[in-house]
């Protein structure tokens, strides 16, 4: 959810620090708050994902997210974050994060990312999936699996004396296993807690072994972004919507981690 066209890799981390954000480690109180969000993030997500259909405008999503949201004791996070005027982000197809929902028709064949937020207590959570309605072909189900994949790749990186860029090589090694991707480059994985998007951020590229050491109570929310084309991204006329520049389709998959001595925590899972 960083704000298009003014958040880049480069920038994101300048912006962080005028927010006063950085690495937090969170106490157990505050990981108690991050698990409720995350559950009714995730909650909410598989709602979505159940009722996804031929015919129904984005913005019926939006409804129904923003209620499950607060009916489950949350508020969703995207509201009003950086002026965004949604609970959700809805991207369809070649719009790769940060669609608004508005009056779009879903179709048979789409591929429709679901991305959302809640906080509970003053803590977030972060999840995306994306879904495909009815049938696709093979080349759209190898995208998809390829786009979850390599966020289970990431996950499993998330530990106690990795390091980010542990995390980042992963997912990059695990996509460009499964084919000739475009790996989404300016937009990036980032802590949580909270605030919505803490240092540090998380590219889903890159070399292993550098970058931040991981310490028990940090939280990270992975989400790798992966185009069947190249990867290059614009931002649309409403300065949110973001698409890939070749106009081929997107995925995108995230859940919000906490870094343990084992294995992470996943807030956002249910
Ligand atoms: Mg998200
Ligand atoms: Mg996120």
């Amino acid at each position: 959810m960083q704000k298009p066209g003014q958040l880049s890799i480069g920038d994101l981390g300048a912006e962080l620090k005028r927010a006063g954000g950085g690495v937090t480690v969170k106490s157990q109180a505050e990981i108690d708050l991050m698990l409720d969000a995350g559950r009714i993030v995730g909650l909410t997500l598989r709602k979505l994902r159940g009722i996804v259909a031929p015919g129904m405008k984005t913005k019926e999503l939006d409804v129904v997210a923003e209620r499950e949201i607060r009916a489950l004791g949350g508020k969703p996070a995207f509201k009003g974050y950086r002026g965004f005027p949604a609970s959700i982000c809805i991207s369809v197809n070649d719009q790769i994060v940060h669609g608004i929902p508005g009056e779009k028709v879903i179709k048979a064949g789409d591929l429709v990312s679901l991305d959302l937020g809640a906080i509970v207590g003053g803590f977030h959570g972060d999840s995306a999936v994306t879904v495909e309605v009815g049938e696709v072909p093979d080349e759209l189900r190898r995208l998809l699996e390829t786009g979850e994949a390599s966020l289970w790749a990431g996950i499993a990186k998330v530990r106690t004396g990795n390091r980010i860029g542990d995390i980042s090589h992963a997912i990059e090694e695990e996509i460009l296993r499964r084919g000739k991707y475009g790996i989404v480059r300016e937009y990036v994985g980032h802590g949580i807690g909270r605030a919505l998007h803490e240092d540090p951020q998380v590219p889903n590229f890159g070399p292993a072994g550098r970058g931040l050491l991981l310490r028990p109570g940090m939280a990270l929310a992975i989400e790798p972004m992966v185009n069947l084309g190249g990867d290059a991204t614009r931002v649309l006329k409403d300065d949110w919507t973001v698409v890939t520049a070749d106009g081929k389709p997107s995925v995108h998959f995230e859940h919000t981690c906490i870094v343990t001595d084992g294995e992470p925590i996943i807030t956002t899972k249910v």
